[in-house]
């Protein structure tokens, strides 16, 4: 069972369109593939994360850092290798003059998540089990949202756009959308989501994200008024600018009852903790490739089930849809249905996702049960 080889690749897929969304724009789509190979054979594969400003840092990390604490080390012993890893002493400027931190920190993190992540693959497979099994086994298929309603490109009607995407997203088999709002005027926002909610339909799952976009007041005045406007948002997403988590968060709590879903920028466990104990949030994003991988995911999981805090998983739908199907209070895996915002996830994995009537499968080989089209690593890796 012992770690024989560890191989990190990245690779990088320049998008056809640039992407806008609260507080930010996207033109490429990175990730990491990483391969655990066992001595016996079993080789953990799987990929995860979109950094581009600190891939190669990543990856250095992996290779010169945390690589050599797994080699020879038994796979099964999930707590004891993730100790290692984040307990590891690594200077990568932490306290230096000009560098934040936070920045060391996540490229810590999510080195620590690309390699847990692949030995979890690599334990299913050792098993012979897929890994959603091995995590609890609560179901076999798990509802599925898009992420979308990105900002139209100047000229075009806003609500239109947003009425027709929704089209779309049922046509391509997802139970709902989640819509980015906090660019554009509360008004404007407000009639964007009410244009969503008219066109899904009130089966339609709708959940919006400002991407930390507002101030606590404005975040107050957009949930109150989707409430008087009985839009039924099933969350809403990082309303909070970075700098008032908690106490923000915690004020918006107070005033609406529609649930706060926070989390996805979190790299910490004990951070979570105090989403939910000092920021009343009701559902966590967490980002198995940001915040330490399946190991740490799983542990606030946990503790969120006894503080009735419902789950959610950040993008990433090829490791999602496992802690999704493991967890009783997890809710939706989400993907973009366009698939020109994500053209990784249509071509990296062989034969996922498998999308109907509102539902992913969850694969059912060992592991995560998804193999990586080698030709497709060959085509967008960029480590020469
Ligand atoms: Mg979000």
């Amino acid at each position: 069972m012992k770690i024989a080889h560890i191989e990190v690749i990245p690779l990088d897929m320049q998008l056809e369109q640039v992407f806008k969304g609260g507080t930010y724009q996207v033109a490429s789509r990175p990730t990491i593939v990483t391969r655990v190979t066992l001595a016996n054979g079993i080789v953990g594969e799987t990929y995860g994360g979109d950094e581009f400003h600190t891939q190669k840092e990543i990856v250095a990390v992996m290779q010169d850092h945390l690589g050599p604490l797994l080699i020879g080390q038994d796979v099964r012993d999930f707590q004891r290798l993730w100790e290692n890893m984040f307990n590891v002493n690594v200077d990568l400027g932490n306290r230096g003059l000009h560098q934040l931190d936070m920045h060391p920190r996540g490229i810590l993190l999510q080195a620590i998540s690309a390699l847990d992540n692949a030995m979890w693959d690599a334990r299913g497979k050792l098993y012979q089990t897929p890994v959603y099994k091995l995590l609890g086994g609560m179901r076999d298929r798990v509802p599925v949202i898009s992420i979308g309603g990105y900002y139209p490109k100047d000229g075009r009607d806003a609500c239109e756009a947003i009425a027709e995407e929704v089209e779309m997203v049922r046509e391509t088999g997802c139970i709902g959308i989640k819509m980015k709002v906090g660019r554009a005027t509360l008004d404007e926002d407000l009639a964007r989501v009410r244009a969503a909610r008219k066109a899904g339909g009130r089966d339609f799952v709708i959940t919006v994200d400002s991407n930390q976009g507002w101030d606590p007041l404005d975040a107050i005045k957009f949930c109150l008024a989707m409430e008087k406007a009985d839009l039924d948002v099933r969350w809403m997403e990082e309303p909070i600018k970075w700098y008032d988590q908690t106490d923000g968060l915690r004020l918006l709590a107070s005033k609406t009852s529609i649930p706060i879903n926070v989390g996805q920028g979190e790299i910490s466990g004990r951070a979570c903790r105090d989403l939910i104990t000092k920021g009343d949030v009701s559902i966590l994003n967490l980002d198995c490739t940001l915040c330490g991988g399946i190991t740490e995911w799983q542990r606030v999981a946990d503790m969120a089930k006894f503080m009735n805090v419902e789950m959610a998983h950040h993008e990433e739908p090829q490791v999602a849809v496992h802690l999704i199907a493991a967890n009783p209070h997890a809710l939706f895996v989400e993907i973009f249905a366009n698939k020109i915002r994500d053209p990784l996830l249509w071509q990296l994995p062989d034969g996922f996702p498998k999308i109907s009537n509102g539902y992913m499968e969850v694969p059912q080989e060992p592991g995560f049960g998804i193999k990586l089209r080698p030709e497709v690593i060959e085509r967008y890796r960029i480590d020469g």
